[in-house]
């Protein structure tokens, strides 16, 4: 109980952490290694206290409650380990880490999983990733043992780390087992770090999660491939269901720039991401070749155009093949 109250006074604690090492000069003079260990245990345990005792609220906090309020302190902030082991006063504050993301769902993110995330996206997209408050440079420059908060808690995550660990044990290839996962949480962002996890750690996790957008039609959307409104450091299954293979195989550097020529918007309709509602069948927004990719169409800016589920399913339906017929089709509708 003594200790607790300390942890309110740090000025108290450095005084005594001060005294304790001028004791030991006299320590270290005399040639006994046993003696000179026990009489510093005191000092580490003074230093240990003062670490804990610049966080606010530390004499009533556990060393979970401290990192957290230190990372919360300092969002959007690459942290060291090391600091994390200050100000929680022990030294398996990993644990503790991954009980805040996995338990609590707050979105901190190792260095390892944002630098993997990172080396996936195309470098013109690369500053989106993270949000305007992280620079690319700084997550690169991340350490094993760096963290970063990368937002608000969510408190549905603690459910999605339940799913994740069962879709972790399946039989099933990195890209399946993703993938599985996606659609366990159609239309709900997911993490890096879940991802990951799901991966089993796997370096390739964040090549997979790409590839099934660029090369197999799933809308695996995030802040850098064309939804700029998602939060930082997550992907999401927009919808579960492929694109024609005629509108896979589209670049990332692309996708983005049709998205931004056509405002993010429906080109026939007008709907966007941000006006979704229940009830409402638009959910996605999809690019569609004009002239077929297959029947090598190109993937030139001209020959697509930006489509809502809705209205890309009927042009389909409706087999509406080339630049002329196509112009007619988007005519009638905007009359
Ligand atoms: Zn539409
Ligand atoms: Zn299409």
């Amino acid at each position: 109980m003594a200790r607790k109250t300390r942890l309110d006074n740090p000025e108290l604690l450095r005084r005594q952490l001060i005294d304790l090492l001028t004791d030991f000069e006299q320590r270290l003079k005399q040639d006994n290694l046993r003696e000179q260990v026990k009489s510093l245990i005191p000092a580490v345990h003074v230093l240990r206290d003062l670490g804990s005792s610049l966080v606010p609220g530390s004499s009533t906090s556990s060393a979970r409650d401290r990192i957290l309020t230190y990372l919360r302190r300092f969002p959007f902030t690459v942290i060291a380990g090391d600091e994390l082991g200050v100000v929680s006063g022990i030294s398996e504050y990993a644990r503790r880490v991954r009980e805040l993301r996995v338990q609590f769902g707050w979105p901190i993110y190792s260095g390892i999983t944002a630098r993997e995330m990172l080396s996936e996206e195309d470098k013109e997209s690369r500053h989106d990733l993270f949000g305007p408050q992280v620079h690319a440079e700084a997550i690169q420059a991340m350490d094993v043992d760096d963290y970063i908060l990368l937002g608000e808690q969510d408190r549905d995550a603690a459910h999605r780390w339940n799913v994740a660990n069962s879709v972790r044990k399946l039989d099933l290839s990195v890209r399946d087992r993703i993938l599985t996962y996606l659609r366990e949480n159609e239309g709900k962002p997911v993490t890096g770090e879940e991802l990951r996890y799901v991966a089993k750690g796997a370096t390739e996790w964040g090549r997979r999660t790409r590839e099934l957008r660029t090369e197999e039609g799933w809308p695996v959307a995030t802040r850098s491939s064309g939804r700029p409104d998602l939060p930082v450091g997550t992907y999401i299954l927009e919808a579960d269901r492929q694109s024609q293979p005629h509108d896979r195989k589209i670049p990332d550097v692309v996708r983005v720039a049709v998205l931004e020529r056509d405002d993010f918007s429906c080109q026939f309709c007008g709907w966007n991401p941000r006006q979704q509602s229940a009830g409402d069948p638009r959910s996605l927004l999809e690019l569609h070749h004009v002239e077929h990719h297959v029947e090598k169409g190109s993937n030139e800016l001209d020959n697509l155009v930006t489509l809502c589920n809705v209205h890309h399913d009927d042009i389909h339906r409706n087999d509406v093949k080339g630049r002329a017929a196509y112009d007619t089709w988007l005519a009638s509708g905007k009359s």
